[in-house]
């Protein structure tokens, strides 16, 4: 099952992505392989307290002091015992969290600079994968701020935050920049992209009018059922 899913996260070949783009920066190194440092005491932890099952899918390994990696978590909460089965984002700084939640995981680690980090990594391949700077770029008037861009900026804009959710939805293992699965957040959207986040909360007003996501609080962004249906 672990080498399985490995094998999956190997495919996804960073150097390859990276070597596509114009401006080559430093590499991420991926580390196929099994947690190391406070992560792996963690995840171990979880395994042995809570029987979670929790394996690796991409280690971005920086010169820091901490290791940020995409995981695959699977287990029963600890408080709830609601079953659990998805993907999001774990740090060094998670040692020292009581409890098994995903959701409250990530919140532990949500202000880390390693985090932010491994964020922006990941916007370089949704850049690649949807050229998302090369087209807003393309379509940016140069003298307005982001709210006076034409109608076809926003509108390519908004297009791109739905497919950044269909593909998560879809494909969770290719990591789409977001800190867990099933969602996206205003603030790392506009950190993606290089937009004011009021004109990414005004963006997930129009997808939440048109229904492509549901109970828009403003932050969080949620596929609806409908959209996932189509
Ligand atoms: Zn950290």
């Amino acid at each position: 099952m672990r080498h399985e899913i490995l094998r999956h996260s190997v495919a996804i070949d960073e150097q390859e992505v990276f070597c596509l783009i114009h401006k080559p920066v430093a590499l991420p190194e991926i580390q196929p392989s099994h947690f190391v440092g406070r992560v792996a005491s963690w995840a171990e932890y979880a395994e042995r307290r809570y029987g979670d099952s929790i394996n690796p899918v991409m280690t971005y390994v920086e010169s820091g002091p901490h290791h940020v990696s995409w995981i695959h978590h699977e287990g029963d909460d600890w408080q709830s015992g609601e079953h659990f089965s998805t993907y999001h984002v774990i740090c060094d700084c998670i040692a020292g969290l009581n409890g098994n939640s995903p959701q409250q995981s990530v919140q532990h680690v949500l202000g880390c600079n390693a985090v932010l980090h491994a964020l922006q990594r990941r916007a370089v391949f949704v850049d690649h994968t949807y050229r998302t700077g090369e087209i807003l770029a393309a379509l940016r008037g140069p003298d307005t701020g982001d709210f006076e861009q034409k109608y076809t900026f926003h509108k390519s804009a908004v297009k791109t935050i739905g497919d950044l959710l269909e593909l998560d939805a879809r494909h969770p293992k290719e990591w789409p920049g977001n800190v867990i699965s099933g969602e996206h957040r205003v603030s790392v959207l506009a950190t993606l992209f290089q937009l004011h986040p009021e004109v990414v909360k005004w963006y997930g007003r129009l997808l939440e009018e048109s229904g492509v996501i549901e109970d828009f609080d403003g932050e969080i962004l949620r596929l609806s059922p409908e959209s996932l249906a189509a």
